[in-house]
């Protein structure tokens, strides 16, 4: 099927230039219905989101339009005082890329409407198929609801492209955070960890988060780059519990700081990632940990602060949020005000990202 259209109907509105005529010519792709379905709704998803940001920056660019900032900006004469004006104001509402990105990815993740679908879909099915359930609404032992209306089959639809679109949008997020550890190296030590288990602990939210398919594709990136990953197992190590002294601490899941007696205080993942550095052959070496520590810790403290107070300009390291199992800062002294906190400037750019890397690999412990 061929169409053609040529831009006579352009000359008769706007006589200003010349044109030549011009063909489009459209071929359709042949493409079977299931593919078709895909297609489509792949481009339904990028339209929305697509229209959601553009939106959304909208909202945002008018807001930095009536800030003070920007009306500051407009008189100001000096240069450089005016691009800093004009940034303040970008940043005080949110107008970047980065903003914009992360603004995308909740709209990306509707948990919400998932949620809503699955128990309007557990409505349905109950009422397709009363003699299943018992007059409180139990299951009976035995009887498999088999009948769907057609507004079932639509829910369930409109389900399984959300529950798509949400793996594929895990996919991209584990894919980005493995290259952000691969950018600071191949050779990736971590715990041998038994991700079957956390399903009991923490359910859901690890079928969301596939932390083991994080790792999958962690391993198969440091391979194919020429590295490695080494897994060792905690039944020695145990690196949230040990110190660098040599005592251990027996610690619950929700202490999320490490503090001894012999002076060292540093986040629980930090410190393990540090000394998952110094384990050879499945064992800690303790005398070379040590040996490093004091180079190490105002790295790892920095690290810590960072993640609290990120800095006013960029991304805040390579990860976007926080993760709520980091505990709060805690200065050397053991306070955990945030006033209190020292200045620490990265000198050290890439160690830092390499602490913060490590915590990422234990922050599965
Ligand atoms: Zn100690």
């Amino acid at each position: 099927m061929l169409s053609s259209s040529n831009t006579s109907k352009a000359k008769k509105t706007s006589n200003k230039r010349e044109h030549t005529p011009s063909f489009i010519c459209e071929i359709p792709l042949r493409v079977t219905r299931r593919q078709e379905q895909i297609l489509e709704a792949r481009f339904e998803a990028g339209r929305q989101l697509y229209n959601a940001l553009l939106g959304e920056a909208k909202k945002r660019l008018a807001l930095v339009r009536q800030s003070i900032g920007y009306t500051k900006a407009k008189k100001s004469t000096n240069k450089k005082e005016r691009q800093a004006h004009f940034a303040a104001a970008r940043q005080a509402h949110g107008f970047s890329a980065y903003s914009l990105e992360a603004f995308a990815d909740e709209v990306v993740r509707d948990h919400k409407k998932i949620r809503r679908l699955q128990r309007k879909q557990d409505r349905q099915r109950r009422a397709n198929n009363p003699d299943c359930y018992d007059e409180k609404g139990r299951v009976i032992k035995g009887k498999r609801p088999t009948k769907k209306s057609r507004h079932q089959w639509e829910t369930e639809t409109e389900l399984q492209e959300l529950y798509r679109r949400e793996a594929a949008h895990r996919k991209t997020l584990h894919g980005q955070l493995a290259n952000q550890v691969m950018a600071m190296g191949t050779h990736i030590k971590t715990e041998k960890l038994n991700y079957k288990a956390f399903q009991k602990t923490f359910g859901r939210s690890i079928g969301v988060r596939a932390p083991k398919l994080f790792f999958s594709i962690l391993t198969r990136k440091a391979e194919s780059a020429g590295g490695k990953v080494e897994e060792f197992s905690t039944y020695h190590t145990a690196l949230s519990q040990v110190c660098l002294c040599g005592q251990k601490h027996k610690k619950k899941l929700s202490e999320r700081v490490h503090a001894c007696d012999c002076g060292v205080v540093m986040q629980r993942d930090l410190f393990s990632g540090y000394l998952a550095k110094h384990v050879q052959e499945g064992r800690l070496q303790v005398a070379d940990a040590n040996e490093h520590w004091q180079g190490a810790e105002p790295l790892l403290r920095t690290a810590w602060q960072q993640a609290y107070n990120p800095p006013a300009s960029g991304r805040q390291g390579p990860f976007r949020t926080l993760p709520s199992s980091f505990g709060t800062f805690r200065s050397q002294s053991g306070s955990s005000e945030k006033e209190s906190l020292p200045e620490h400037k990265a000198q050290d750019v890439v160690a830092t990202a390499q602490a913060s890397a490590r915590a990422c690999e234990s922050a599965k412990v």
